[in-house]
Formats: C-alpha cells, sequence, structure tokens
C-alpha cells in the first residue's frame, strides 16, 4: 500500500512542476469533504493542486421556506413530524426546529423506512417525514411510499425536499466554465443512474471525473489518475469505488424513484433555480404529499446577513473567507445550514482548518 501511495504522490508532484499552475477539483459531495478532511488528504496533497466544495451537502440545498413549513408542520394538532437529526440545528427564517418548534411533535429518524415504522407504531396520529438527500436518499423514501400504499397506511406523508445534482452540476459548470478542473462525483447518485448519467461532464467540459467511495486509498489514486489526466488533456470517468456501479445505473432504484416521484425546478444555493433538480411527488401520489394535505405556507423569508453559503456551495470561496465563520457563526451556534449540518463545508472547516483564521478579538 505505502508504495501505491508513493506513487501517486509522484504523480501529482510531477503534474503540478510540469503544470505549473493551480488545479481545482470539485467535491461534488459533502461527505467527500468530510472524508477529504478527516483522512488528512486534503492537508497532504501537493500546494497546487486544491480541493472546492460543491453543492451536494443534503441539508444545506433546500428551498428557503423549507425550515419554516417543518416549523408550521410541529404546531399542528395530529402531526408528528419525522426528521432527520442534522435538519434540527438548521436555521430558517423563523427559527430552528431545535430551538423553536413544539418539541413534543418531533421524532428524530434515520431514514424513510423508519418514520414509515413510526406511522404504524402511531397510529392517532399523521406522520410526517421531512424527506432529504439525494438520489439514493430518494430511493429509500420511494420505497416507503409504495409500502405505505400497498399497506393502506394513510397517517404516513412526505414534505419532499430530495434533489438532483445533474442539473444543478450542469448549472454550476456553466457559469464557472473554465476555472474547475476535475470533478470528484457524487457516488451514490452513480451507483443509482450509472456513470453514464455524467458522461456530458467529460464530453461537453472536458473535465475527468472520478466516481469514489470514501476509501481513502482510492480517493488519492483518483486524484493521480485525474492529474495525469489533466496533463495528458484527456478526460475520462475513472471508477475507484468498492460497491460495483454499473454505468447504466440499478434499473429497479431508478423504476422505484420515477414510480413516485417527477422531477421539478428547486432553488439552489448560489445557482437560483435550477430545472429538473427538485424530487416532487406525482399527482397519483397526492395522498402522500404533506404540501397537498396541509395548510402550510411560506411566512418570510430572508438570509442570514453576512453569510456566504451560496459562494461556498459552489466552490467560489473558502468558508474561512466568511466574516462570520468562528465569530458569529460556530458549531455550536450556527448562523446557516453549512455551518449547522454534520455534512456541511463549513462545519468541515470549522472542525478541520480553524485555525488558519484570525483570532477572535
Ligand atoms: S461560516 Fe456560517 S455564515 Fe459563513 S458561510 Fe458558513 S454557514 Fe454561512
Amino acid at each position: 500500500m505505502l508504495e501505491r501511495i508513493r506513487k501517486s504522490y509522484a504523480i501529482m508532484d510531477q503534474v503540478c512542476r510540469q503544470l505549473g499552475r493551480e488545479i481545482f477539483i470539485m467535491e461534488t459531495c459533502g461527505v467527500h469533504t468530510v472524508s477529504n478532511f478527516r483522512n488528512g488528504i486534503r492537508t497532504s496533497l501537493p500546494q497546487n493542486i486544491k480541493l472546492i466544495t460543491g453543492p451536494g451537502c443534503p441539508a444545506c440545498a433546500y428551498e428557503s421556506d423549507y425550515i419554516d413549513m417543518l416549523l408550521q408542520l410541529t404546531r399542528i394538532d395530529n402531526v408528528v413530524l419525522a426528521v432527520q437529526a442534522d435538519l434540527m440545528r438548521v436555521p430558517g427564517p423563523s427559527g430552528s426546529l431545535e430551538k423553536d418548534a413544539d418539541r413534543g411533535h418531533i421524532e428524530i429518524v434515520v431514514n424513510a423506512g423508519d418514520a414509515f415504522k413510526l406511522a404504524e407504531s402511531i397510529t392517532d396520529k399523521i406522520i410526517v417525514y421531512s424527506a432529504m438527500g439525494f438520489s439514493d436518499a430518494a430511493v429509500d423514501t420511494a420505497g416507503a411510499i409504495i409500502q405505505a400504499r400497498s399497506q393502506r397506511v394513510k397517517n404516513f406523508c412526505i414534505v419532499s425536499n430530495h434533489r438532483s445534482t445533474t442539473a444543478a452540476l450542469r448549472q454550476l459548470f456553466e457559469s464557472r466554465c473554465g476555472d474547475v478542473d476535475a470533478v470528484i462525483l457524487p457516488p451514490f447518485a452513480a451507483r443509482v443512474y450509472g456513470i453514464n448519467r455524467f458522461r456530458w461532464i467529460v464530453d461537453d467540459f472536458k473535465m475527468p471525473c472520478l466516481v469514489a467511495g470514501f476509501d481513502p486509498m482510492n480517493t488519492i489514486e483518483g486524484i493521480a489518475e485525474i492529474c495525469r489526466q489533466i496533463m495528458a488533456h484527456a478526460a475520462g470517468i475513472t471508477v475507484m469505488f468498492d460497491e460495483d456501479v454499473d454505468p447504466q445505473g440499478n434499473s429497479e432504484f431508478y423504476e422505484l424513484i420515477h414510480s413516485v416521484f417527477q422531477l421539478d425546478s428547486g432553488v439552489w444555493p448560489g445557482l437560483g433555480r435550477v430545472e429538473k433538480s427538485r424530487y416532487v411527488l406525482k399527482d397519483d401520489m397526492a395522498d402522500f404529499d404533506a404540501y397537498k394535505r396541509f395548510d402550510v405556507k411560506p411566512t418570510h423569508l430572508s438570509k442570514t446577513p453576512g453569510c456566504i453559503c451560496d459562494q461556498v456551495l459552489c466552490g467560489r470561496a473558502e468558508p474561512t473567507k466568511c466574516p462570520l465563520f468562528d465569530r458569529d457563526c460556530t458549531y455550536e451556534n450556527p448562523a446557516d445550514s453549512c455551518m449547522a449540518a454534520e455534512d456541511g463545508p463549513c462545519r468541515a472547516y470549522y472542525r478541520w482548518a480553524r485555525k488558519k483564521t484570525k483570532p477572535r478579538e
């Protein structure tokens, strides 16, 4: 293994020397940012290789009224909101679920399956699951809805904020054309939709892509391969994932998602509205759509003054450049979702790169 590591870093060093400029590689999945910090990869790369953050933090990409909607749901008498822990601390315009919700009306769950089990056990309440995450999480939610329908479980519905990264990435790369050199793709989306789904990044933008899990050896070797391709003016999709990734994707997952959801436009931080990037329930699934079952409306929309999450999630700025970082925005008291969420980029920088900021005044 040591020899493979040496060889990979030797390739990176050689390419950096020959290229004589910085290489920007975007981590499209927030878990990669966390894992690359945790495994020391970010600090071990040659200085000219920069890993930049992308839009793939599940608790960071949502409509700005989403947290407000969830807060309203917790105030409806016969509703129990089933929510993933990551969302509890995310501040919305009217507050956070942790501080401002009716706590008697919240249950923490891990996934849609857990929320569905709640619906089976608490039959005198309606369980509303705050469905968030990307394609892999949408598979779980679609499965729970199909199960609820086949078992005629009436007290289960969802507030969908599931996202598909493909269209968002295209909009991002069109706006940043030329200043991202390569991409580390979201591995779970690749497993659902297949690597061919991302072929356009290579064809249209000539950027090498890496599909890697979170194994550090795979990531190091994958980054070396990206560097080799950049030097050779080549681009391809390199797969270094311990799990099988079919180029065409998993047809069972695909059919499950699209039997329940259709793609609609969604707002992304820093990108604005992106067509076909948000999973909404199909019309014949209205019984499971909390937006249709309850009268919840956006109250007011606002952005945290000074917060630069929109730039951070497009790789245009590092969190440490935010004027609030480690001052008015800390993990203990987050000002916005990028710091509140476990896979948020600001949270990752706060944990592993905080010393680089100015000391507190
Ligand atoms: S440090 Fe806080 S305020 Fe600044 S960009 Fe990150 S989440 Fe927003």
